[in-house]
């Protein structure tokens, strides 16, 4: 189907020039630190060859989730280092990480011990995740000076970088942040890697923009910039703003006059309190677009924002065009992208942008422009 001819005009038109416009900008703010592009999950959803091909000279590294992500990559033929933010889920790993430069992330005692126990391979770069906070992934800052000592021994290994990862990054001040910090910087001086540390992600680098000129660590992992999106919360103002990389469109396909009094859809969770347009759209929650998009949620066509009403189905949505007589059949709707930022819909939906964008469905073929 990916390939096919497509009848229904619903699409995610995914804009190379706006990735590397982004990734342009990560590269400007990153000043001095290395880039580590995160493309995993399918690059948030945009296609994560298209994504590599087109921010391949503007990053150091890619990053992935797990190792099938990466052979994906290098099976597509780019040449960069690949980090494995996971790490390997099995040793039968590691000899494919070798062989192909992928980094894995050594977070526990199985994965440090696959290490040394490997035999006849190329030495391979790695990353030690220290827990400074978050608890989900990582070595506890107590620990980190043995296991960098080990793997520094080991003759399996090629270079080490440190990693930590916020819990509250897309707040510029929390108090955990902070705590993260100094507990991260403490794990560093006793393993005396100063050229090898990786601590910022896309949130803590829009927001230290203008306070901070230079950074902590020397890997910035950047993911939801390089898509356009800035998910902090009292955003930095950028001298270029961020373009959103997708755009996700769908057609009107339906009018209906709806009198005051009824309702619309399932459930009927919107009535109208006065005679209203409503304009039916080819898109639902079987192509990504969330269920829990209230009534309300902005919905752009022709220029206008106009409001979600009623719930959502598999494959329509509803919307109140009253106040907009010249909105007809076959217009295009955007759901979000240059004209409304995924996080404002987000928003709407209880939800955050890496959410939606990685939700977009495989029945909407994405058409990279
Ligand atoms: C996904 C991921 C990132 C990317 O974060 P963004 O907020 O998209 O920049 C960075 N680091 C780790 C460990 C991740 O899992």
């Amino acid at each position: 189907m990916a390939n096919g001819v497509h009848f229904r005009p619903t699409r995610a038109e995914i804009s190379s020039q706006a990735l590397r416009h982004n990734a342009r900008i990560a590269r400007q703010l990153a000043g001095d630190a290395k880039i580590l592009g995160v493309i995993k999950a399918d690059g948030y959803g945009h296609g994560m060859c298209a994504v590599a091909e087109a921010i391949s000279s503007y990053v150091d590294a890619f990053a992935v989730a797990f190792i099938d992500e990466a052979i994906t990559i290098r099976n597509a033929g780019f040449q960069h280092p690949i980090v494995i933010l996971e790490g390997c889920f099995s040793s039968a790993e590691l000899p494919i990480c070798a062989h192909h430069n992928f980094q894995p992330v050594i977070h526990h005692q199985q994965q440090l011990d696959d290490i040394l126990m490997l035999r006849s391979v190329r030495p391979l770069g790695v990353w030690v995740k220290v827990d400074t906070g978050m608890h989900r992934l990582g070595w506890h800052v107590d620990e980190t000076q043995a296991v960098y000592e080990t793997l520094k021994n080991c003759p399996n290994v090629a270079s080490i970088t440190m990693m930590s990862h916020f819990a509250n990054a897309e707040k510029a001040v929390h108090p955990l942040n902070t705590l993260q910090q100094e507990r991260f910087l403490k794990a560093c001086a006793v393993t005396e890697t100063t050229l090898h540390t990786s601590l910022e992600t896309s949130a803590a680098l829009l927001s230290s923009a203008l306070d901070m000129p230079h950074h902590a660590s020397h890997w910035i992992r950047t993911g939801i910039l390089i898509y356009g999106d800035n998910p902090v919360e009292l955003p930095t103002e950028l001298e270029q703003p961020l373009q959103p990389a997708m755009r996700l469109i769908a057609p009107v396909i339906a009018l209906h006059q709806v009198p005051a009094g009824d309702t619309v859809g399932y459930g009927g969770t919107w009535t109208a309190n006065r005679d209203s347009r409503i304009a039916t759209i080819a898109i639902g929650y079987a192509d990504g677009y969330p269920r829990h998009a209230k009534n309300g949620t902005p919905v752009w066509i022709n220029g206008h924002e106009v409001p979600l009403v009623g719930t959502v189905s598999m494959d329509m949505i509803t919307v109140d065009i009253t106040d907009f007589p010249t909105i007809g059949l076959g217009d295009e709707a955007e759901l979000w992208g240059p004209h409304l930022s995924v996080t404002r819909v987000a928003k709407h939906a209880g939800t955050i942008s890496y959410d939606l964008l990685t939700n977009v469905t495989a029945r909407v073929p994405r058409i990279h422009c």
